[in-house]
């Protein structure tokens, strides 16, 4: 069933608004009519009811159609409204339509038809007319509100930037901090091994066993600690960036024996082989043979430590491209792969207890990870628990000497359990093989 709709008709002459009246009853269309037969009453008829739509005739006793459309607008009174226009009036309908007429009609073609039509499109444009605009009402608020939340945004970055100011300033002073510190403790530190080393000396008079005994425990923990000391040095300086490499050409499985010569005797004390295997035509690297001899160390002391027994293996060898990789493989009590990424944080342990079977600051692998980068270089780890570890690190056999300064990267750990260190940050190297060893022994 249609609609009742509630029509108001503005005209002071009683017969056209008879007429009007009669053309919408005869075109079948349910109305509810209203008439008024001047302006203001229509104002005040508008002002206080719900019309679908308003005929207007343009000539009223008291006001022009216009007039009143224009105070209905600033009344914010909105309603289709189709102005009736006599003969004449023609030229006025541009102006009626720019105030705010949904449309006009001469008298002249007053028929049932045309006005049903009129009145079903003047409500048609009017409701899409307010959608539209409730549509854009919409738009203005949702952007309104955009505006807003891009302010608070703005605001929370900037108080994220301060506070990343703030914490790069505090981790600046902390690096500065630990390497003031452990640069001044170093030299009483390496007072209390050179004295201990004198008075072991039997030139110095001869120290009974309990005395030597105690003065041999002062000189390997002030040697512990000067190690200690030594790595928390190296890591702020690496921090800072101000740890730089001074390449030159030496000779690689030389300066991996004398690493592995130095840890032997703490592979033996625990019963462990150690063994070195060479498949490299070319010995010669242009690297850093100290920092080269500190990654071979921390690796060789952190397989002996995780080593209950077993067997470790170093292995140098030839890559493709002018590379080289050095390997240490154990068969100690392995790394979970979710710690994998985590090992290679500066103090980060698998075991961070304090009661923790296995002692160390938790530096090395950081180490480690920041000289490879500089390097020019990557890491891979391969492991297993309960079977052992593989760190194979892949360095060109030339370093640049651009990479001798500390890059920020991150190591980088693939869907097989096999972790990379990125030579550069910028540049995924990801190599998804299994590192292959060529040792039967230990199948990871
Ligand atoms: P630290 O040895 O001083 O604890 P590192 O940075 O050298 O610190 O090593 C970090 C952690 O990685 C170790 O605490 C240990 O949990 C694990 N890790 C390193 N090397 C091995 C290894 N060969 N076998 C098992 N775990 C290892």
């Amino acid at each position: 069933m249609e609609e009742t709709l509630r029509i108001l008709v503005v005209d002071d002459d009683e017969l056209d608004r008879m007429e009007v009246r009669l053309a919408l009853t005869q075109a079948g269309v349910s109305i509810e009519f209203t008439e008024v037969s001047d302006g203001e009453t229509a104002f005040f008829a508008l002002k206080n009811a719900n019309y679908d739509c308003v005929f207007l005739n343009y000539g009223l006793p008291d006001q022009d159609g216009l007039t009143l459309i224009h105070k209905l607008r600033a009344a914010e009174i909105k309603v289709p409204l189709v102005v009736l226009t006599s003969h004449g009036d023609e030229q006025i309908a541009v102006e009626l339509m720019k105030a705010g007429a949904t449309d006009y009609l001469s008298k002249s073609r007053l028929s049932s038809e045309i006005l049903a039509q009129v009145l079903r499109n003047a409500i048609r444009v009017h409701r899409a007319e307010m959608q539209a605009a409730l549509a854009y009402q919409q738009l203005r608020e949702s952007h309104e509100q955009l505006v807003r939340k891009n302010q608070e945004l703005e605001k929370q970055r900037q108080q994220i930037q301060l506070q990343n100011f703030k914490l790069l300033e505090a981790s600046r002073l902390k690096s500065q901090f630990l390497a003031t510190m452990s640069h001044e403790l170093r030299t009483p530190m390496n007072a209390i091994i050179g004295f201990s080393q004198i008075l072991l000396r039997p030139k110095f008079g001869q120290l009974t066993r309990q005395q030597a005994d105690m003065v041999e425990r002062i000189l390997n923990n002030g040697k512990h600690l000067l190690m200690l000391l030594n790595e928390v040095l190296d890591f702020s300086k690496l921090e800072e960036g101000q740890l730089a490499l001074k390449p030159e050409l030496f000779d690689l499985p030389k300066v991996i024996n004398t690493a592995v010569g130095e840890m032997r005797s703490l592979a033996e004390a625990k019963n462990l082989s150690l063994l070195v295997q060479k498949n490299s035509e070319n010995p010669l690297v242009f690297n850093d043979p100290v920092r080269v001899k500190q990654i071979l160390i921390n690796l060789l002391s952190n397989a002996i430590k995780f080593t209950e027994s077993g067997s470790i293996w170093v292995e140098v060898k030839d890559l493709p491209g002018n590379r080289v990789a050095i390997t240490v493989q154990d068969t100690g009590i392995g790394i979970a792969q979710k710690d994998f990424p985590h090992i290679f944080e500066a103090f980060r342990q698998v075991d961070q207890s304090i009661t923790r079977k296995y002692p160390g600051t938790g530096l090395g692998l950081a180490i480690i990870n920041s000289l490879v980068q500089m390097m020019g270089g990557k890491i891979l780890l391969e492991s297993q628990m309960g079977v052992g570890s593989i760190f194979r690190i892949e360095l060109p056999r030339k370093i640049s000497i651009s990479h001798s300064f500390r890059t920020s990267g991150a190591v980088q750990l693939d869907g097989k359990g096999i972790l990379n260190s990125a030579q550069n940050p910028h540049q995924s190297n990801y190599q998804t093989s299994k590192v292959s060893m060529g040792y039967p022994h230990l199948k990871l």
